[in-house]
C-alpha cells in the first residue's frame, strides 16, 4: 500500500492534503471607496503571517469592478478577491478569520447606512457558473432570485459557504470570484494613509505624479490629466487610499512608486489584479434590445439632427426600430464632435443605459466611435430643362419645376457631395472623467490575456 504523505512541497502542493480557495469580499463599506481593499490589504497581512506555507496567493488580489450603472452603487462599484491553495484542515479557520476580520473592521468604521457587507467563498476550481454571474454583474443587474437559482446550481457540484448568508454584498463577491481568466487586465498599486480617516488633503508632490507620468507613459495610465492639470492619482474622499497607480505590470507599478515624494505617512501598499482599464463592460448589444441597468456598445446610424439640452447635454437619436437615444454630458467635451453628426452617420456608442422621462432609453455615453460619415447631402433633382432646383409636386405625383413648369416623375434626388468637420475615429471624454472599467487611449493596442498569477517579491509592504 501506498503511503499517505502528510508533508507537501509547497511549491508543488499535493492536491490530496491541498485544494483552491477563493474568497469574494464586497460592499466592505459602500459609502467609502476605497475600504474593500484596505480591509483586503490587512486581512492578508494577517493570514499570511499567520497560515504561511498553508495558506499560498495563486495570484494577485483582485479587485473586480462591476456594473457602474447598477442604482444602489454611488461609488467605487469593486470586489475584492483572495485566491489561494490551502491546507484542506485549515479552510474553516482561514474563512472564520476572515469573517471575524470583516466584522470587526466595519464596526471600527461605525454604523453607516447602506453597508451590507457579502463575503463568499468558493473552495476548489471557480466553476462555469460563477463566470456567468461576472458578466451579468457586470454588464446588467442581478435580480435576488437569478442569484439564488445560481447559488443553486453552484452548490450542486462546488462548495460554497456564505459566511454572512445572502446579504447584498453577496452578488459582487461570487461575480467578483467568477472574474476568468483569458480576458484582459490592469494592475494597481493602491497605498494607504497611516492617518486612516484623515480628511486633509492628501500630501503627495503633484510635480513628481507628473514625472513619473513622463517615466512611466508606456505602462501606466490615468496618473495626471494635463487638460485640466489635475492629479488622477490620488483620490478626495475620506478613505483610507491614499494614492493608486494603475499600470500594465506588478514591477513597473513598484518602480514607478519609487519615484514619487510622498510627504505624509504611508502605512504601506499592495498590488491588486483588476479589470480597470479595459472596457470589459462594453459587450456589444442590440439597440432593440438594451434595457435600463445594462451596459454596452450599440452600433448604428445616426437617425436624426443632435439636439442640445441645457446644461451642455448633446442628444443623438439612433435608428433602431425602437427608440433609443445616446446623451453626451458637458464633463465628456464631445459636444462639438456630437453635434456635427448628420442623419445617416454610422456611429457606435458605448457606455450605461438608462430610462428618462419623455425620451425613453437613453445611453449615458462613455465612447464614442464613428465608423463611416456620410459625405453628401440629398437634394431635389435639378430641371432637364432650365436647370432650377424642382420642386416635389405632391406625394406620388414627381417633381415640378418652378421656374419654367416643367413636370416629370422619374426624375432621382441629386447627391451632392459635402464636407464634413468631424473624422471618423474613435472619441473619448477627457481623463479627468473617467470611470473605473474605461479604457483609456493609451491602453489601445495593449490588451493581453491574464491567467492567475504568483505575485512576485514585493507586492505587499
Ligand atoms: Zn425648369
Amino acid at each position: 500500500m501506498r503511503e499517505r504523505s502528510s508533508r507537501v512541497n509547497p511549491v508543488n502542493p499535493s492536491e490530496e492534503v491541498f485544494t483552491q480557495l477563493h474568497i469574494g469580499l464586497d460592499d466592505v463599506d459602500a459609502t467609502v471607496g476605497g475600504c474593500t481593499t484596505h480591509a483586503t490589504y490587512l486581512l492578508l497581512k494577517e493570514l499570511l503571517s499567520k497560515f504561511r506555507t498553508d495558506f499560498q496567493l495563486i495570484d494577485y488580489p483582485n479587485l473586480v469592478r462591476l456594473n457602474p450603472a447598477v442604482p444602489y452603487k454611488t461609488r467605487g462599484n469593486g470586489a475584492v478577491v483572495i485566491r489561494s491553495v490551502v491546507r484542506k484542515d485549515i479552510i474553516n479557520e482561514v474563512i472564520r478569520e476572515t469573517t471575524e476580520f470583516v466584522s470587526k473592521y466595519v464596526n471600527s468604521l461605525g454604523f453607516r447606512p447602506g453597508t451590507e457587507p457579502g463575503i463568499a467563498a468558493v473552495i476548489g476550481v471557480v466553476p462555469e457558473s460563477l463566470r456567468k454571474l461576472y458578466l451579468k454583474a457586470l454588464t446588467d443587474y442581478v435580480p435576488r432570485n437569478y442569484l439564488m437559482s445560481l447559488i443553486k446550481e453552484t452548490t450542486k457540484n462546488t462548495e460554497v459557504i456564505l459566511p454572512y448568508g445572502l446579504s447584498r454584498g453577496v452578488t459582487g463577491a461570487l461575480a467578483g470570484i467568477g472574474w476568468p481568466e483569458g480576458v484582459d487586465c490592469t494592475y494597481e498599486l493602491l497605498a494607504y494613509r497611516k492617518e486612516l480617516s484623515s480628511c486633509r488633503p492628501r500630501c503627495v508632490d503633484p510635480e513628481s505624479i507628473k514625472e513619473m507620468d513622463q517615466l512611466f507613459r508606456e505602462e501606466t495610465f490615468l496618473n495626471y490629466d494635463y487638460l485640466s492639470r489635475r492629479e488622477l492619482i490620488t483620490p478626495h474622499g475620506p478613505d483610507p487610499v491614499l494614492l493608486g497607480i494603475r499600470g500594465e505590470d506588478p514591477a513597473t507599478l513598484i518602480n514607478a512608486y519609487s519615484t514619487l515624494r510622498v510627504c505624509e505617512e504611508v502605512s504601506g501598499y499592495a498590488i491588486f489584479r483588476t479589470n480597470q482599464g479595459t472596457d470589459a463592460h462594453h459587450v456589444l448589444r442590440d439597440a432593440g434590445r438594451i434595457r435600463p441597468y445594462q451596459t454596452g456598445c450599440i452600433k448604428a446610424s445616426v437617425a436624426s439632427k443632435p439636439k442640445n439640452l441645457m446644461g451642455g447635454t448633446s442628444v443623438i437619436e439612433l435608428g433602431s426600430g425602437g427608440r433609443l437615444y445616446a446623451a453626451f454630458f458637458k464633463e465628456a467635451g464631445l459636444s462639438k464632435v456630437v453635434n456635427s453628426l448628420l442623419p445617416g452617420d454610422l456611429v457606435m456608442v458605448c457606455g450605461t443605459c438608462h430610462l428618462w422621462e419623455g425620451l425613453g432609453r437613453v445611453i449615458h455615453a462613455e465612447k464614442l466611435v464613428i465608423e463611416s460619415l456620410i459625405n453628401y447631402k440629398l437634394m431635389n433633382p435639378r430641371c432637364p430643362k432650365c436647370g432650377a432646383r424642382m420642386k416635389s409636386a405632391g406625394r406620388g405625383k414627381g417633381w415640378k419645376c418652378p421656374k419654367c413648369g416643367y413636370r416629370a416623375k422619374d426624375l432621382e434626388k441629386e447627391k451632392v457631395p459635402i464636407k464634413r468637420s468631424v473624422d471618423v475615429g474613435t472619441y473619448l471624454p477627457p481623463e479627468s472623467s473617467f470611470k473605473h472599467l474605461m479604457k483609456p487611449l493609451r491602453r489601445y493596442g495593449k490588451e493581453k490575456k491574464c491567467s492567475y498569477v504568483r505575485p512576485a517579491e514585493g507586492w505587499i509592504k
